[in-house]
C-alpha cells in the first residue's frame, strides 16, 4: 500500500497500480487455478500476491523465472490491447458474487462490508465502500484511481522484478503467498536509470564491503543482529563520534552516561512496557526484581534532568549520550547494519520551555543540515509523523488536545524554517509526534536515517518541572534527537554513499607507505613514524610482495593515499604521491613535511578533497 499520502498524489500511483491489475490478469490467465490477495502500489513499483496452491512436497508453489517471462510477455499483450479501466460501486452481495473463487477478496469483502477495513486489509477510517476497477477481462476489488486504459503503461518500462514468500495479512499463523515485485516508470530511461541504481547498490551493498574492508562482522556464536566491529569499524566509531561531541558542545549539550539495565519500574513509569515491550529483551530476574535491558536512553535522561531543581534560567538544558540500547527484532527483519539488535545511538534530549521550543526544534535541524553538508547528502526529506484520534490510549498517550498542540507547533517550525516535509498520518511514537529524516545516499538509494522526536507526556510523566519566571512549576517539553542515528545504521549508510571510500578523515587507515624494493624499507618506516607523530593513520606495507601488488592491495582498502618511496625519494625527504582515485597529478617528489601538512589540514577541516 502507499505508506505516504505523496504517492497517492502521483501520477506514478495511478501507473504502478495499473501495472499491477493487468499483472494480475496475466497471472490468472496462465496459472487459472491462482487466488488473488493483494496488489498495491509501492515505492518504485508494485507488487500483487498469489496463491498458487501446494506443490507436490507439500510446500506452496511459486512462480519460476520462466513464469515471470511468460507474464510479462502477456502484460504487454494486454497494454496494446488499450483496455479501459472502468469503475463501478457494488453491493457486498454483488461482491461476493464477482469474487466467489477468490477466498481471500471474500475475506476482504468482509471487511469491507463490516466498515473500518479497507481493500488492503488495513484499518481504514474511510465510509464503507465497495467497489471495483475492470480492464479487459479483469475485475479487482478496489478503490482506484487507475489510468484511463491499460495503453498508457509504457509496455518498455516496466519489468517484474522477483519473488518472495509473504503471509497473508502479514501474519504467520497465515498461508504463505507468493509476491511478484515489479517495477514501472514512465518511460524507458528511468526504467534504466533505476536498474542501474540497484546494480550499483548491489555493489556497494555494506554487507559486502564490510567485510571485505574489514568493517565488522556477524559471528553465530554471538547471535543475529549482534555485529562485532572490527579494528576498521572501532575508528568510524571513534571518529564519529569525536565529529558529534564537537558539534554537541558547540551546540550547548552537556555529555552524561547512564546504565545498560534497568528495574522494570522505571521503563513503567517511562510507558516503554505499556506502549513499546514487544521491542524490548524479554526481562531477568535479579534479587526478585525484574531488570530489563534498555531499548532507549530516556528514561535514564529524565532521571538526570529531575535530580536537582531547575529553573527557567537553567533551560534549554540538553543531555547527550552515545547510549547503548538493545530491541528486539524479529530474526527475518535484521538486515546487516541496518537493522541490528544492539545499537550505539547519538541520543540527546533537550528540556525546554513551550516558548524555546521552536528555537531549539529549529537548532536540531540545523545540525541535520550542517552533517547533511559535511557528508554531501544533498536530497532529504523530513517525515512528519503525527497521531490518529482511534490509537488515543492504545499506540498513543490519551491526550487530544496536547497532541494536536505539539504536532502544530512542529508543523510551523518546519514551514518557517523551510524545511521539506511531507505529513504521514498514524505513525506518531507513543509519547509524541515523530520526524523522520529521510536521506538519498550519492547513487538515488533511500535511508530512512533519523528520528527526531516531541514528547510532551513523558516528562509529566516522571514529574519533570522547572520553576518558570512567575514562580510556578511548569513542565517542559523534551526533544528526543538522534541525528547522527545509530553508529549502526550510519555506518550502514557511509558505506554504501562512499562505496567505502571514505573521506580521508574518516578513512580507517588514511595513509599506506610502500617501498619499491627492501632496501627502502627503513625509509619507508621512517616516513610512517613521521605520519603517526603527525596524527595521521598511516603504516608502511613491509610484507614480501612485489611493489604493485603492495598497491593494487592499498586501492582494494580503499586507502586515500599511497605514499612510494625509492632511491630518489630517499635521498630529498620526499615521497611520491599517488591517489586512491587516480585523481589529479601523481605527484612526484612531494616533500614529506609538505604532504604532512596537507593531509593534517584536510582531516582538520574534514575536507571531502581527497
Ligand atoms: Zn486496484
Ligand atoms: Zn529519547
Amino acid at each position: 500500500m502507499a505508506k505516504s499520502s505523496d504517492l497517492q498524489k502521483d501520477g506514478l500511483y495511478k501507473l504502478r497500480h495499473s501495472a499491477a491489475h493487468v499483472m494480475a490478469q496475466a497471472v490468472l490467465e496462465i496459472h487459472p487455478q491462482a487466488k488473488i490477495a493483494i496488489g498495491p502500489p509501492i515505492e518504485n513499483g508494485f507488487y500483487y500476491d498469489f496463491d498458487l496452491g501446494q506443490g507436490d512436497d507439500g510446500k506452496p508453489r511459486t512462480f519460476t523465472p520462466e513464469d515471470l517471462e511468460a507474464i510479462e510477455k502477456r502484460m504487454r499483450q494486454v497494454i496494446a490491447g488499450r483496455h479501459p479501466f472502468q469503475y463501478r460501486q457494488v453491493s457486498a452481495d454483488e461482491a461476493r458474487q464477482l469474487f466467489v473463487d477468490q477466498p481471500y477478496k471474500l475475506e476482504l469483502i468482509d471487511g469491507l462490508a463490516q466498515g473500518g477495513i479497507d481493500e488492503y486489509g488495513n484499518e481504514s477510517e474511510e465510509a464503507p465502500v465497495i467497489s471495483t476497477y475492470k480492464h479487459d477481462t479483469f475485475e479487482d476489488l478496489c478503490r482506484g484511481p487507475h489510468l484511463e486504459h491499460t495503453g498508457q503503461i509504457p509496455a518498455d518500462a516496466f519489468k517484474l522484478m522477483t519473488v518472495a514468500g509473504a503471509y497473508w495479512r502479514g501474519d504467520e499463523a497465515n498461508p504463505m503467498l507468493q509476491r511478484v515485485y515489479g517495477t514501472a516508470w514512465p518511460n524507458k530511461k528511468e526504467l534504466q536509470a533505476y536498474l542501474h541504481m540497484l546494480e550499483e547498490a548491489k555493489k556497494r551493498d555494506h554487507r559486502k564491503l564490510g567485510k571485505e574492508l574489514e568493517i565488522f562482522i556477524f559471528d553465530d556464536e554471538v547471535g543475529p543482529g549482534l555485529p562485532l566491529w572490527l579494528p576498521n569499524g572501532g575508528i568510524l566509531i571513534e571518529e564519529l563520534e569525536n565529529l558529534a561531541k564537537e558539534m554537541e558542545e558547540q551546540a550547548g549539550y552537556q555529555r552524561v552516561r547512564t546504565p545498560h539495565l534497568t528495574k522494570e519500574a522505571l521503563f513503567q513509569r517511562s510507558g516503554h512496557l505499556p506502549y513499546y515491550a514487544e521491542s524490548m529483551y524479554p526481562p531477568m530476574e535479579l534479587e526478585g526484581v525484574r531488570y530489563y535491558m534498555k531499548p532507549m536512553n530516556c528514561p535514564f535522561h529524565h532521571k538526570i534532568f529531575g535530580a536537582k531543581p531547575r529553573s527557567y534560567r537553567d533551560l534549554p538544558v540538553r543531555l547527550a549520550e552515545y547510549g547503548t540500547c538493545y530491541r528486539y527484532e524479529k530474526s527475518g527483519e535484521l538486515l546487516g547494519l541496518l537493522r541490528v539488535r544492539s545499537m550505539q545511538m547519538n541520543d540527546a534530549h533537550i528540556y525546554c520551555s513551550e516558548a524555546q521550543f521552536e528555537a531549539e526544534f529549529m537548532a536540531v535541524v540545523a545540525m541535520y543540515r550542517a552533517y547533511f553538508d559535511l557528508f554531501g547528502i544533498e536530497r532529504y526529506v523530513m517525515r512528519l509523523s503525527t497521531h490518529s484520534a482511534k490509537g488515543l490510549g492504545k499506540k498513543y498517550v490519551d491526550n487530544q488536545r496536547l497532541w494536536l498542540k505539539t504536532e502544530a507547533m512542529v508543523r510551523n517550525a518546519m514551514l518557517n524554517g523551510g524545511v521539506p516535509f511531507v505529513e504521514v498520518p498514524d505513525e506518531a511514537a507513543f509519547y509524541g509526534p515523530k520526524i523522520d529524516v529521510q536521506i538519498w545516499s550519492a547513487i538515488g538509494r533511500e535511508f530512512t536515517l533519523a528520528t527526531n522526536q516531541v514528547d510532551f507526556a513523558v516528562p509529566e510523566r516522571f514529574d519533570l518541572h522547572f520553576v518558570n519566571a512567575e514562580g510556578h512549576d511548569e513542565t517542559p517539553l523534551c526533544i528526543h534527537r538522534a541525528p547522527l542515528s545509530t553508529h549502526e545504521r550510519m555506518i550502514g549508510f557511509l558505506i554504501e554513499h562512499y562505496a567505502g571510500a571514505f573521506p580521508v578523515w574518516l578513512a580507517p587507515e588514511q595513509v599506506r607507505v610502500i617501498p619499491i624494493t627492501d632496501g627502502h624499507a627503513e625509509y619507508a618506516s621512517q616516513v610512517a613514524a613521521q605520519l603517526k607523530a603527525a596524527g595521521i593513520r598511516g603504516a608502511a606495507d613491509l610484507g614480501s610482495e612485489r611493489m604493485n601488488a603492495k598497491i593494487r592491495n592499498a586501492q582494494l582498502m580503499k586507502v586515500p593515499y599511497m605514499l612510494v618511496v625509492g632511491d630518489q625519494e630517499m635521498a630529498n625527504h620526499t615521497v611520491s604521491l599517488r591517489r586512491r582515485d587516480g585523481s589529479g597529478q601523481n605527484r612526484d617528489s612531494v616533500p614529506v613535511a609538505d604532504f604532512i601538512a596537507a593531509t593534517v589540514e584536510r582531516i582538520r577541516t574534514r575536507s571531502s578533497e581527497l
